[in-house]
Parts: structure tokens; C-alpha cells; sequence
């Protein structure tokens, strides 16, 4: 992988827990970088084309200012709108 999204997935990956933060899903309370979306399961459950428009909409040093683009803000509305779509899974059913 080369180009933008790759300078800005290395950036992330090297961003550390600088303060407290934790997962974008609803009711995930794990603690991840502020630079992350959210803990690695719950990312990758989202679909790629989704994955694909954050780190495109993400702009390194957003989540240090606190001011994400217009861009970032519609995707991750988005982004909740697809989970809030997904089945709920019934626990002890399986
Ligand atoms: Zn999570």
C-alpha cells in the first residue's frame, strides 16, 4: 500500500493512549488510541467501503486539535447509521 491513506494508517498505528478514549461502537468500552476509531474487532466489522471513506476523511492530528473535518464528522454519523442498521445478536442463542 502506498499514497495518503498509507502515510496516515502508519501515523495512527504509532499513536499511543495519550488520554482516555475508548471505542466508537455503541456500548464498546474498550480503551483505544484517540487516533483509532475503535478497538481492532469492532473496526473491521465494519464493512471496507466504510474503513475506506474514514481514512479518507481522516486528517492526522484531528483527534490532538479536536477539530475534524465536516467530511470526518458525516462519515462517522454514517458509520453509526450502518451499525444501528446491523441485526442485534441475541445472546445465548448460539
Ligand atoms: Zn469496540
Amino acid at each position: 500500500m502506498s499514497g495518503p491513506i498509507a502515510t496516515k494508517v502508519a501515523y495512527v498505528k504509532a499513536q499511543g493512549q495519550t488520554r482516555n478514549h475508548h471505542c466508537h461502537w455503541p456500548g464498546c468500552e474498550k480503551q483505544v488510541p484517540p487516533a483509532m476509531w475503535g478497538c481492532r474487532g469492532h473496526w473491521f466489522a465494519l464493512p471496507a467501503g466504510l474503513r475506506a471513506r474514514v481514512w479518507a476523511a481522516y486528517r492526522p492530528g484531528q483527534e490532538v486539535n479536536g477539530t475534524p473535518s465536516a467530511q470526518y464528522l458525516e462519515v462517522a454519523r454514517a458509520v453509526q447509521e450502518w451499525i444501528a442498521a446491523q441485526p442485534k445478536k441475541e445472546p445465548g442463542h448460539g
